[in-house]
């Protein structure tokens, strides 16, 4: 009997990796919707004088024709993929209090809306925040699911797309927003740490100022949040991000407004 070399022990922990990180057949890749008219999104009905709502064939969604689909992958299928990986795998809360319940964030009306969870595949262990909108229904299942979802990124599964999905309302998702509002109450020294990464920031904001259209911002305040997620932007640089996007989304819906208002002249 030999005991495994440094090598094979190496080439274990690759194989996983790339199991982990192997793409998702298209089938199992949901579509969510985000709505890029501005008119659309801003008004109650969801549609403004130019697009009417109807029937979307990809994503199977009654809304305004304006709008692309970012790809995720649902809780049930990056379980799967864990166990099919590591049928030993597991998750734990991270945080709990004399009692052994999980300790939450919560808003400022007491709504749970964060959690940290650990999960543990192939003998590795990672940190995973997971958020959910402050009025969300069953909170508790969804922050968990979110927290796998985004742990599991960490791991690289779906890492090649926008881990999202199974939430009451996608379309309320904010990027960056969620993370910010939750009141933290781990614990002195629980609380995690965030070190932005600058150079990704920079290009961010540069790419936030240069947008071409509301399609751009879109994919960056989702980059923004998987970034906020991986704890690599401090909620001020989240802030400042935001603001940044905000105001090119404002000028670009200025902008159009101009041009319907000379095209009509
Ligand atoms: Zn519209
Ligand atoms: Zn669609």
């Amino acid at each position: 009997m030999t005991t495994p070399s440094d090598t094979d022990a190496l080439q274990a922990l690759l194989d996983t990796s790339n199991r982990l990180r192997a793409h998702f057949s298209d089938d199992v890749v949901g579509k969510l919707p985000r709505v890029t008219c501005g008119g659309c999104r801003e008004s109650r009905s969801g549609e403004c004088a130019k697009h009417s709502k109807s029937r979307c064939k990809v994503c199977d969604q009654w809304i305004s024709p304006q709008h692309i689909h970012i790809d995720f992958v649902g809780h049930a299928d990056v379980t799967g993929r864990l166990l099919d990986v590591d049928p030993a795998w597991n998750w734990d809360f991270l945080a709990t209090d004399d009692n052994g319940m999980p300790i939450l964030d919560h808003d400022r009306n007491g709504n749970p809306v964060g959690l940290w969870i650990t999960l543990t595949v192939g003998g590795i262990t990672r940190k995973g925040y997971g958020s959910c909108p402050s009025n969300q229904a069953d909170a508790v299942k969804v922050l968990i699911g979110d927290a796998l979802r985004n742990a599991a990124m960490r791991f690289g599964v779906a890492l090649n797309l926008w881990s999202k999905g199974e939430r009451a309302d996608p379309t309320a998702e904010n990027a960056i927003a969620q993370g910010g509002k939750a009141r933290r109450r781990l614990r002195k020294g629980e609380q995690p740490e965030r070190v932005t990464d600058k150079a990704w920031l920079l290009d961010a904001l540069r790419r936030a100022q240069g947008a071409e259209d509301d399609a751009e911002l879109v994919v960056l305040e989702a980059e923004a949040k998987a970034k906020y997620d991986a704890l690599e932007m401090t909620q001020h640089d989240g802030k400042g991000l935001r603001a940044e996007i905000d105001k090119r989304r404002r000028m670009l819906t200025q902008n159009k407004k101009e041009e319907e208002m000379s095209d009509a002249a």
